[in-house]
């Protein structure tokens, strides 16, 4: 695909704009990158974010949506306790209005690079008669400890979370700073055996630990950390529901051995908030107990996509993970 003269500028300006990062020997501007890491190992993820599905042009500035695009992808790297490096942004403009258009999403992400020490190191641009597409691909690398699996979960761990959950779609899921220093500092500080980062919501997310790690799970409904963005004259039971399954919380989910946890909980690396939230069985089954002191099969209605839906979509928008 021929470089259009209006992509020629969005790279010199990319260029312009863009803090350097040490490990990008060659960043922007040519036909590829080239990174060095001294760890000698990569961590790579990429999530595409589509106008009317993941945000809504109409409802956000092209800042916060190009702003998110990163954060979600950050919070992916957060969850391996990755250090994120370089960021690779691919966009599919509308044909009106798309180069300012790509200037205002770039200038959403460049804080919140510069804040996590990422470079634009390169991507692509294309204009289309769709709506507006952002793809973003982070690389990043080993932050002196071992990247943190969703597989590694134990019978007997404990179940952490870091802050609170449900009612993201007011607006913190534009707003959200992804954990990437918390989970370097949880990684640092505890041996943690798995985790990921809430992007579907707890009851979903929790699933693909236990799935990869193949073992259950027993959470208690009381210990869930609700955020306050969830509307509060709700019943308890629906406060709980949206804490369960709302998605985009962007929190991370974590497992460590029981003494590992009660010391990480004593003496917290992190000011986000850190609760425990239940532990991990040895039977393959996911089990909450809830308000009454039941144990129930934890109802998951987490996100899920809805490929060839034929609905008209006025749900919020729902997103799930490059896995
Ligand atoms: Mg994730």
């Amino acid at each position: 695909m021929a470089e259009s003269s209006g992509e020629f500028a969005l790279i010199d300006w990319i260029r312009r704009n863009s803090a350097r990062q040490p490990q990008v020997e060659t960043g922007i501007g040519d036909d590829a990158a080239v990174l060095r890491f001294d760890s000698g190992r990569t961590i790579v993820t990429a999530d595409m974010l589509m106008d009317g599905v993941h945000f809504r042009l109409s409802e956000s500035t092209p800042e916060s949506v190009g702003r998110k695009c990163l954060a979600v992808n950050l919070s992916d790297v957060a969850a391996m306790a990755g250090q994120p490096t370089a960021a690779f942004l691919c966009l599919a403009l509308p044909r009106t209005g798309g180069a300012p258009l790509a200037e205002r999403l770039y200038d959403g992400m460049k804080p919140l690079a510069e804040q996590f020490n990422v470079e634009i190191a390169g991507g692509d641009t294309n204009i289309w008669d769709g709506p507006l597409v952002v793809s973003v691909t982070i690389l990043g690398e080993p932050a002196g400890v071992e990247p943190i699996l969703r597989s590694g979960a134990h019978p007997g761990d404990w179940l952490l979370v870091t802050g609170s959950l449900g009612g993201s779609l007011s607006g913190r899921h534009l707003t959200f700073t992804p954990r990437v220093q918390e989970a370097m500092a949880l990684a640092r500080s505890a041996s943690l055996h798995a985790m990921i980062d809430l992007s579907d919501g707890l009851a979903s997310d929790l699933r693909h630990i236990l799935r990869e790690s193949q073992v259950g799970a027993l959470i208690d409904a009381n210990t869930i950390p609700i955020s306050d963005d969830v509307d509060p004259a709700l019943s308890p039971a629906e406060q709980l529901h949206h804490a369960l399954t709302d998605g985009e919380d962007f929190e991370l989910l974590l497992t460590l051995s029981p003494e590992q946890g009660a010391a990480l909980l004593q003496n917290p690396p992190v000011e986000a908030r850190l609760t425990k939230i239940g532990t991990i069985s040895a039977e393959q089954r996911c089990l909450m107990v809830d308000f009454d002191g039941e144990t129930v099969e934890l109802p998951s209605g987490g996100w899920e996509h809805r490929f060839g839906s034929t609905e008209p979509d006025d749900s919020p928008p729902s997103r799930g993970d490059t896995e």
